[in-house]
């Protein structure tokens, strides 16, 4: 008798068995086709549209933030669990040829590297903060971000990737237009998701803070309402897919960073993100695995 596996294991199996996604062997960490590429580039494009429309300056990211800005951001104190770092080899020749030596034997080769100047993104607007410092124009500025970024979480969930496509349209200026990008930005994003046939809900969310400190940061978080998330059901009814997120960071990343408003004040900014697999993931499970048979609508919605 064939034991059923749990339903993200039996989904991440179809996944493999259509050769959309591609096993690493490492859990969270993925090759795509083409097809499923392809659905990617054109949830992309829908956001890419919005982009334009509020006259965002468009910045693509590379899958590395520089150490000095993560630092800048609090994430190891709040995320430690999920960060990965990068370390580079900086030795000389007796150091590599130790190296070499352990990695023959099977040795602790990587106690030999250094941290880099780099880290893995663990957000795509984490980088765009620091290139904003200083005196904003009046009104502030729309940014359109994405780019693939890192969270240390390995699982079976397919739609829990390591390494994973985040889009993001930021605002950063004026407190009240921040709180307003987040609200107006919640909805239309709901909006969108909606028009491509997924049945998409509004919730308010927390981050998942790590250790017992986190606790209290991620109860003060859904108090003051700064978090909202779009979720729908992938694998679960009862435990929905997060698919969007709006988020409003009040002066999180201005104080650190230095930016300021037109008058001078510490700049406030707002963002909502869009995990691109995710979306497309959903769209597989809520429309099939072959995307040349999707419902004419969704399909002109993506793909003219
Ligand atoms: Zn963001």
């Amino acid at each position: 008798m064939r034991i059923a596996a749990d339903p993200y294991t039996e989904l991440r199996n179809r996944l493999f068995e259509a050769e959309l996604l591609f096993s690493t062997g490492v859990d969270g960490l993925y090759g795509r086709s083409d097809t499923y590429q392809g659905i990617a580039d054109a949830v992309d494009h829908l956001m890419h549209r919005w982009g334009h429309d509020v006259g965002a300056t468009v910045v693509h990211l590379p899958p590395l933030i520089a150490r000095s800005t993560f630092d800048s951001t609090d994430y190891i104190r709040s995320f430690p669990d999920l960060v990965g770092s990068v370390h580079v080899f900086n030795g000389g020749d007796r150091d590599h040829v130790e190296l070499v030596r352990r990695v023959s034997a099977g040795g602790d080769w990587p106690a030999l590297l250094e941290p880099g100047e780099i880290v893995l993104s663990p957000a795509a607007c984490y980088s765009l903060y620091p290139m904003c410092a200083g005196r904003l124009p009046a009104g502030g500025r729309y940014f359109e971000v994405s780019g693939y970024c890192f969270r240390h979480e390995p699982s079976t969930d397919p739609t829990r990737m390591q390494a994973f496509k985040m889009h993001e349209i930021v605002y950063v200026g004026e407190p009240d237009t921040a709180q307003r990008h987040r609200d107006d930005s919640l909805a239309r994003g709901l909006s969108i998701l909606t028009d491509i046939g997924l049945d998409v809900t509004a919730t308010p969310a927390n981050d998942p803070f790590f250790g017992r400190l986190g606790a209290a940061l991620a109860a003060g978080q859904l108090d003051e309402g700064l978090k909202f998330e779009g979720v729908t059901a992938i694998c679960s009814d009862d435990r929905p897919t997060a698919v969007m997120s709006a988020n409003c960071h009040r002066d999180h990343f201005g104080a650190p960073f230095g930016i300021e408003t037109a008058t001078g004040a510490v700049a406030h900014s707002a963002c909502v993100g869009f995990g691109v697999d995710r979306i497309t993931i959903a769209l597989l499970v809520r429309h099939g695995l072959d995307p040349s048979t999707w419902p004419g609508p969704v399909r002109a919605r993506l793909f003219s």
